[in-house]
């Protein structure tokens, strides 16, 4: 799609397991289904890697050209506690607990979900359905399923007959499982199961009388399971089949298996072309959860409000850290590595003021268009961001070269390298410079010039007493000014 770059975009994609030449199935239109939150408690700072490893994604393709049709659900009933069918609703339970009807729990935390995804700089999906706006269009499908005999009722409840699929279909093509290995990995059913094979799902749970949200079925009151939720809506907003389909590495084996066999019982086709999975963010090696409790809020980590924090991060130096690793690698959380990103995300930030700082010559004496191309091409294998941000740190080399003399840079090139910095920095990595965000952008600029401007009088006039007190007053306001010999620099 974009223009003068020679290597096409390649997906890695987990259902072939290797990468592939990405071809939409109707170009330029993309369909993107990514499953969104649970949304019974606040979101933590692994789920945030996923959706910002998607945003990055999303931005890319919508910077090469494609119309990207981004689906995002919330979860909003069918979570059950168990991984059996079994247990309360985690909706329910959480709304017993704070004593809030569950609509209540669901926007509460719906609300919050949005409003750190706003910090992190995302970019809203096209469409966000929620699994209780769309009873109706799981219910049907459920129908479908039954009809097709992959699916069967006992007592008001509906299970997924995973058996009778794998006659006809391989249910375990995604993690590339076979049945019997499958089988293995689960325990035998007891006199307590009502369903007939050990890997079969729920589709519709039949109520308790004591269920909070429960709706009319042809198998008589109950909620969707959890799984039906992303086939029906996906299916509804993309089409029985649609280019990409995302969701962390945790959904592979069970939800993300359970959606292709669900669309291919009903639809004789398999629902994704692309599966794109993120990895995991650790803590100490663990996998960040909300049931292991060793997941700290994003508020947690602005403010260091917590154990683990040796202090608080800025939202872009935790953007630029998930940066720093690609989507499919495992990222550890480390104060260090943190330390270290916030390091790195202000050394861009300075180098992209710098940039108009830098005077034209005759001639370039560096080879802008080989990195920008090498940009591209970093991002169309598999959109590996950390080999980017090398070639951007490639780019504020050369930027602080040119500023200093030691290269040169003709006037073309300078606004190459300008336009490359803006769309990669921040159009396509997603970061914004907070130093500017919070200042209030170019109020603050003014200002600030118009104090280095009375301080410079000041100097030359050598009253050094009111040199100081601006200095001083602007630190003590959380504004450092450092004298260069290309002139006073602030940053806050
Ligand atoms: P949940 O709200 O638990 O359903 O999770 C929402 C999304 O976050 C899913 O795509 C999960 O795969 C993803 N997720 C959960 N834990 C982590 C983690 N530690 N690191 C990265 N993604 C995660
Ligand atoms: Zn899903």
């Amino acid at each position: 799609m974009q223009e003068n770059i020679s290597q096409p975009l390649v997906i890695y994609n987990t259902l072939s397991r290797k990468k592939e030449l990405f071809e939409p199935i109707n170009p330029p239109f993309v369909g993107m289904y990514v499953c969104g939150p649970t949304v019974y408690s606040d979101v933590h700072l692994g789920n945030c890697r996923t959706f910002i490893s998607f945003d990055l994604i999303y931005r890319y393709l919508l910077h090469i050209g494609y119309k990207v049709r981004y689906v995002r659900n919330i979860t909003d009933a069918g979570h059950l506690e168990g991984d059996n069918d079994e247990g309360d609703d985690k909706f329910a339970k959480k709304a017993k607990l704070e004593q809030l009807e569950p609509m209540e729990i669901v926007q509460k935390y719906t609300l919050g979900f949005h409003e750190i995804l706003r910090i992190f700089n995302t970019l809203p999906p096209s469409i966000e359905p929620t699994a209780t706006g769309h009873i109706v269009e799981q219910i049907e499908m459920i129908k479908e399923i039954l009809a097709a005999g992959f699916a069967y009722e006992i007592n008001g409840t509906v299970y997924f007959d995973v058996e009778k699929y794998s006659k006809e279909y391989s249910y375990g093509v995604l993690t590339n499982r076979k049945l019997e290995d499958l089988l293995e990995g689960t325990r035998e059913l007891s006199g307590q199961d009502q369903k007939k094979g050990r890997l079969d799902f729920a589709l519709w749970i039949k109520a308790k009388p004591e269920t909070l949200m429960q709706w009319p079925s042809p198998w008589g009151w109950g909620f969707p399971g959890w799984h039906i939720e992303c086939s029906a809506m996906s299916a509804k907003y993309l089409g029985a089949t649609f280019d990409i389909h995302g969701g962390g590495m945790d959904l592979q084996a069970t939800h993300h298996t359970n959606e292709i066999a669900q669309s291919q019982a009903c639809n004789h086709t398999r629902p994704v072309k692309y599966w794109v999975h993120t990895n995991m963010l650790t803590v100490n090696g663990a996998r960040m959860s909300k049931t292991a409790g060793n997941g700290f809020l994003p508020n947690e980590l602005f403010t260091g409000a917590h154990p683990v924090l040796e202090r608080g991060y800025s939202p872009m130096s935790v953007r630029f850290f998930m940066a720093q690793s690609h989507y499919r690698s495992t990222l550890d959380f480390s104060n260090e590595a943190l330390q270290a990103a916030e390091k790195g995300y202000v050394k861009l930030m300075e180098s992209m003021k710098r940039i108009s700082k830098i005077e034209p010559a005759a001639k370039s004496s560096v080879n802008i268009d080989e990195i920008r191309e090498n940009c591209y091409a970093a991002m169309n294998d598999d959109f590996n961001s950390p080999v980017l941000i090398a070639h951007l740190f490639e780019a504020v080399r050369v930027i602080n070269s040119a500023v200093d003399k030691t290269e040169t840079l003709n006037a073309s090139d300078i606004e190459t390298l300008k336009s490359l910095m803006q769309t990669f920095v921040f159009d396509v990595l997603g970061l914004i410079d907070e130093s500017e965000a919070n200042a209030g952008g170019e109020v603050i600029n003014g200002l600030m010039s118009l104090i280095i401007d009375i301080r410079k009088t000041a100097r030359e006039n050598k009253d050094w007493a009111t040199s100081d007190k601006i200095r001083d007053e602007l630190k003590a306001a959380g504004v450092e000014i450092k004298d260069t010999k290309d002139g006073v620099e602030w940053r806050i």
